[in-house]
């Protein structure tokens, strides 16, 4: 059993993924473990002086010292590293956030010029606009559709293009072959937020990116009991971010990675249903005289439906819709009315949420002028036709 083995399909890499049997089993006890063991260390003891001077230098996939994982957590990284492929590793951290941030920072120096889409996810400006601000680089943000034109925004310190796509709350597709080409050509590095679409939908590396970035709290943990972050690069990158995680102590618990892992192995089937349940919600939605406009790129008169359609092999679960002429008052009697979405961050999960986003005040680069209040939902297990007779119900309760 290899983890490494490309010429698998995706689906046969998430059940395989991290299982060596170095981690799964002991050669003396004469079987294998199907899960890897929750590992969980901080001391590792070493026979001899000269072994543990001999250690020093070691790194991924062998025991030094508990900051530096166990096999529980190679395990994960590994899956993780052989979903996306073109990727030399992947690095775990506490949550999208912390890896976000922690990417962001193992790439950039004082004085560098960062250009970040304007539809990143809020905390990601939030570090910008604050700690990366104070140690001196500079954000740009950029229209998410500018394309190719990404070119006319490079300057000569930009290092870095990050790529959020669907755009958070928004769901503006991006171009990331285009974007990703020019970068190339310039010597800018990319890193994109790809926790919408994980890379079985969108495997970002074959798309050009450097660095691509989960949180895998959301789709890939997806029970909602667990959060966690990764960054998966390409064999130029990932030395560096390595060291920065190193000297920042980013570490994770072993048991935490075992929940991520018991959620990877039925990661494909519980995409092609999230994504299923989301379409029959969306176009249930779309043709609801109540609403706007519904915000999902699968949705054939969506702005992103034809990049989308040339790039992603499927739609996950997550979507917004405008309630038509709609004032707070009625959104909120609309969202307080429904009873099979909890009312909650986060997304992922097998259990349907439901939020109200209000992009207006967190874009720059763009306006977001569209008037009418809009609802986030993140689309579960549950039978569609439940969710449904419940937004039928908020329906009701929002023009009582
Ligand atoms: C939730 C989220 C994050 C942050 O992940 P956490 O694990 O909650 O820190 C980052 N990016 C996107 C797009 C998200 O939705």
């Amino acid at each position: 059993m290899t983890t490494d083995d490309d010429s698998l399909r995706p689906a046969t890499r998430l059940v395989q993924g991290g299982r060596r049997p170095e981690w799964t089993g002991d050669p003396r006890l004469g079987g294998g473990i199907v899960n890897p063991p929750v590992w969980r260390a901080s001391t590792i003891l070493y026979d001899t002086v000269a072994d543990l001077k001999a250690r020093g230098h070691a790194t991924h996939d062998k025991l030094y010292y508990g900051r530096r994982g166990t096999p529980t957590v190679w395990a994960l990284a590994d899956a993780l590293t052989a979903m996306e492929p073109g990727a030399a590793g992947t690095l775990l951290y506490p949550s999208g956030v912390a890896a976000n941030s922690a990417g962001l920072l193992a790439l950039l120096s004082p004085g560098d010029h960062l250009l970040m889409v304007d539809s990143a996810y809020e905390p990601t400006r939030a570090f910008c606009d604050g700690m990366l601000a104070r140690l001196g680089v500079t954000t740009t943000y950029y229209d998410p559709l500018v394309g190719a034109a990404i070119a006319e925004l490079i300057r000569p310190e930009t290092r870095l293009i990050f790529l959020e796509s669907p755009g958070s709350l928004t769901f503006e597709v991006q171009d990331v072959p285009a974007i990703t080409g020019v970068a190339r050509a310039r010597g800018v590095l990319t890193m994109i937020d790809n926790t919408w679409a994980t890379p079985l939908l969108f495997p970002a590396l074959a798309h050009g990116v450097d660095v691509a970035m989960m949180s895998l709290t959301k789709y890939v943990g997806g029970h909602s009991d667990a959060m966690m972050g990764s960054l998966t690069a390409t064999r130029a990158v990932w030395p560096k971010l390595r060291s920065a995680a190193y000297q920042l102590g980013q570490a994770v618990s072993p048991d935490d990675c075992a929940l991520m892992l018991r959620g990877l192995r039925t990661l494909d089937v519980r995409m092609q249903r999230h994504g299923e349940n989301g379409l029959v919600v969306a176009n249930w939605l779309a043709a609801r005289g109540e609403v706007g406009r519904v915000l999902h790129p699968a949705l054939a008169g969506d702005g992103g439906h034809a990049i989308w359609a040339r790039d992603f092999s499927g739609p996950s679960g997550l979507f917004g819709f405008t309630l038509k002429g709609a004032d707070e008052g009625a959104r909120t009697r609309f969202i307080d009315a429904l009873t099979q979405f909890g009312i909650g961050f986060s997304w992922g999960g097998y259990e349907s949420l439901v939020v109200p986003a209000d992009p207006a005040g967190i874009r720059t680069a763009t306006r977001w002028t569209d008037p009418d209040p809009l609802v986030r939902l993140s689309i579960g297990l549950e039978d569609p036709a439940d969710l449904i007779a419940d937004l039928e119900r908020g329906f009701a309760a929002m023009t009582a």
